[in-house]
């Protein structure tokens, strides 16, 4: 099943998305989450996108298509995938389907994220990370046991360097403008699900697994 997690960012798309590669055993792709290891490693990569991403613009589209291509190449795709965070432009998404159609594939389904703009921006100022483990944590919704302590593995909570409130403002007007027309456009393919993203996690994650 080749599937595309779909919302605003801080919608859940990463913690949702963990559930459905786990139960349908296929990977979670996030874009968001290469570019950041990319950012670490100090490649190549990682030197062109830093600026970008800690200003919360989008990467061009020509860059994120070529590590789109090369990752869903990858043996454990074969048999589907999961992408988070990736299409966000049109381009984007006319790039993948042109990608897909090259190896007979295609987008079966588009599962989309449906949160207030309100909830949106309460949530990405909560989140924190895991340093070590990479495990999330939202201080109002899914608070640690310890203060800025990973319940998982005892590492340092952190919080993301585009998190923060001029930042997430920037994100959220880029999402509205570039990539909310995709929801018109996959609408258009039939292949739309709309899922509310204001419930909990657990709910929400019942909703979806109904959807699949
Ligand atoms: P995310 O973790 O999905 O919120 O992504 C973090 C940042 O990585 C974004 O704000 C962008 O700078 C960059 N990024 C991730 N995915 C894409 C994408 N599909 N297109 C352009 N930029 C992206």
């Amino acid at each position: 099943m080749n599937l595309i997690i779909f919302g605003a960012p801080g919608a859940g798309k990463g913690t949702q998305g963990e559930f459905v590669s786990k139960s349908k055993s296929i990977p979670a792709i996030s874009t968001g989450d290469m570019f950041r290891e990319a950012v670490a490693s100090k490649s190549e990569l990682g030197k062109k996108v830093s600026s970008i991403m800690s200003k919360g613009a989008l990467v061009p589209d020509s860059i994120v298509l070529k590590l789109v291509e090369e990752r869903l190449r990858k043996d454990d795709c074969k048999s589907g995938f999961l992408l988070d965070g990736f299409p966000r432009t049109l381009p984007q998404a006319k790039g993948l389907e042109e990608i897909l159609a090259r190896s007979n594939k295609k987008i079966d389904k588009v599962i989309s994220l449906e949160v207030s703009e309100e909830s949106i921006i309460k949530r990405l100022s909560s989140r924190r990370i895991c340093k070590n483990c990479g495990r999330k944590y939202n201080l109002e919704t899914l608070p640690p046991k310890k203060e800025g302590i990973c319940d998982n593995c005892g590492g340092e909570l952190f919080q993301r360097e585009d998190d923060t409130a001029s930042t997430i403002k920037h994100r959220l007007s880029v999402y509205f403008i570039e990539t909310q027309p995709l929801i018109e456009y996959y609408k258009n393919q039939n292949i739309l699900q709309t899922v509310n993203g204001n419930k909990s996690v657990p709910e929400i994650s019942a909703e979806i697994a109904a959807l699949l």
